[in-house]
């Protein structure tokens, strides 16, 4: 069965990265949700997609160059009520605490691209600390972070590959790699996969997911394909689609 995750607590539903859509999906028939990671300069771990605040709040800023009391301050989620900030990854773990919703962690990288030094190893902690680390599965583009969080945690983790990593390799060459690096699951983006790149990773022994089916007709592509997992901006319509197929499956 296809598993859905809601990214980043449903951005198109929801706002980016908001106490709102985390809520919202911790009620939802979905199987993971989805949510990005990065560390303040005082070492505290923010829930927000981008390395900065820029783009999504009211403030400015890379959260690594902030003390947590200044990304604390900036508004996430600007239509939305209740509680409007960039939520520490504690609070993530409380909003969760009672749900079966599994946790999909992904490392992101500086503003510049770079791994946070120490950074999964911290992570690691906090998830552990509160509960979260054996329901939760890492991810992310950089093969050095897929190498860190391998030496931090036995969970799985999940190698999300670009659209220009895969045109420039192949899908041949992204599966060698992926073997060659000791990953056991990929990530591709909905419009790069198809039938034949799955079957191929399926008979390497690799996992093979989907990320960013946000419309009907991806999240149909996704559920047509059987692929093991996608993460969608709009999990409500989701969960609606793959209820109606499964109807339409035991009707048949
Ligand atoms: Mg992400």
């Amino acid at each position: 069965m296809t598993r859905i995750a809601s990214h980043r607590g449903g951005t198109l539903e929801f706002g980016d990265s908001t106490f709102a859509g985390f809520a919202a999906t911790a009620a939802m028939a979905v199987d993971e949700v989805e949510f990005d990671l990065h560390p303040s300069a005082d070492g505290r771990i923010f829930v927000h997609h981008d390395a900065t605040l820029d783009r999504t709040t009211d403030r400015s800023g890379a959260i690594a160059d902030l003390n947590a009391a200044a990304v604390r301050a900036a508004i996430v989620d600007h239509a939305g009520s209740g509680f409007r900030h960039p939520l520490y990854v504690e609070e993530l773990c409380a909003i969760f605490a009672d749900s079966p919703v599994a946790f999909r962690c992904e490392i992101k990288p500086g503003q510049h691209g770079q791994p946070y030094a120490g950074f999964v190893p911290a992570v690691v902690a906090v998830l552990a600390e509160h509960q979260r680390l054996t329901t939760t599965t890492f991810s992310s583009f950089l093969l050095d972070t897929m190498r860190d969080i391998a030496a931090a945690t036995d969970r799985p983790a999940l190698w999300l590959v670009s659209p220009a990593v895969l045109t420039q390799l192949g899908a041949r060459g992204v599966i060698d790699l992926a073997r060659l690096r000791g990953i056991a699951e990929i990530g591709v983006h909905i419009d790069c996969a198809d039938a034949g790149m799955k079957m191929m990773a399926e008979e390497n022994g690799l996992a093979f997911g989907c990320w960013a089916a946000h419309t009907a007709s991806q999240i149909g592509k996704a559920l047509d394909l059987g692929v093991k997992v996608f993460t969608t901006d709009r999990p409500s319509l989701a969960v609606a689609i793959r209820d109606r197929v499964r109807a339409e499956e035991t009707s048949l």
